[in-house]
């Protein structure tokens, strides 16, 4: 029998929620599945199809798109990083970019285009054995998740870790920029009506303010020894 199971990271935007899920992903040996970058792959499309814009969203064009477009994850065989593909190819160099982070909430905020997402994370994590980070994981997309974590952190810290992040990676950015987005993202994923982002009642929340990495993947590792070796 399988011992395997589904530990889901919910939180707010940029609380380290992927870089401890991937940490613990390969330490368990399972698979790492990043919800936020197929709504992200959703609205680089929505963009280049010109749905939708600051000014305008045609979310009835994408919603009638939806049969022909494909997002999955497939491993770059370069540096073994699982990438999401849109429609066969890769765009995870395009879908951290502040055009796409600044539009994804509003995507994000439609449940018609939320379903099809959900049943492609449902497809994913169908032999267990992943870890799944986003907003909606362990409350709409796998409820009877084995370990639901919940991550926050103060807007200020996760601004600063954020643009860090994506001036390594060569964005022209500004802090402002990042903070702002951060703060727009959260209002709208917990004010939308369809899978809010809330804290499942069974969800241990953790506070990564003042933990390091290393701090914090051994504090989620803690809570995983003994629901293995119970199995
Ligand atoms: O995780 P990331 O910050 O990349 O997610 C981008 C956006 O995608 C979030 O701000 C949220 O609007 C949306 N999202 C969601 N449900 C998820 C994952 C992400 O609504 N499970």
């Amino acid at each position: 029998m399988s011992n395997k199971i589904i530990i889901a990271i919910d939180g707010t935007s940029s609380t380290g929620k992927s870089t401890i899920a991937k940490r613990l992903a390969k330490r368990l040996n399972y698979v790492y599945i990043d919800s936020g970058a197929m709504y992200r792959a959703l609205t680089f499309y929505a963009i280049q199809k010109e749905y939708i814009s600051k000014t305008h969203f045609e979310s009835n064009k994408l919603i009638n798109d939806i049969p022909n477009i494909y997002i999955d994850f497939k491993q770059n065989k370069e540096t073994n990083k699982f990438e999401v593909h849109l429609n066969g190819v890769s765009v995870e160099k395009h879908i951290r970019s502040l055009s796409v982070s600044n539009l994804v909430s509003k995507i994000a905020s439609i449940g018609k285009l939320r379903k099809p997402m959900v049943k492609i994370q449902h497809f994913l994590g169908s032999n267990k054995g992943v870890v799944m980070d986003g907003r909606d994981i362990g409350t709409v997309v796998f409820p009877n998740a084995e370990l639901k974590f919940y991550l926050d952190a103060s807007s200020e810290l996760r601004a600063k870790r954020r643009f860090k992040e994506l001036v390594d990676a060569n964005h022209d950015i500004s802090y402002n920029e990042v903070l702002n987005n951060i703060i727009l993202r959260d209002k709208q994923d917990i004010s939308r009506k369809n899978s809010p982002l809330r804290v499942a009642s069974d969800s241990i929340v953790i506070k990564t303010d003042d933990i390091s990495l290393d701090q914090l993947e051994n504090k989620l590792f803690s809570y995983v020894t003994p629901l293995l070796s119970k199995k």
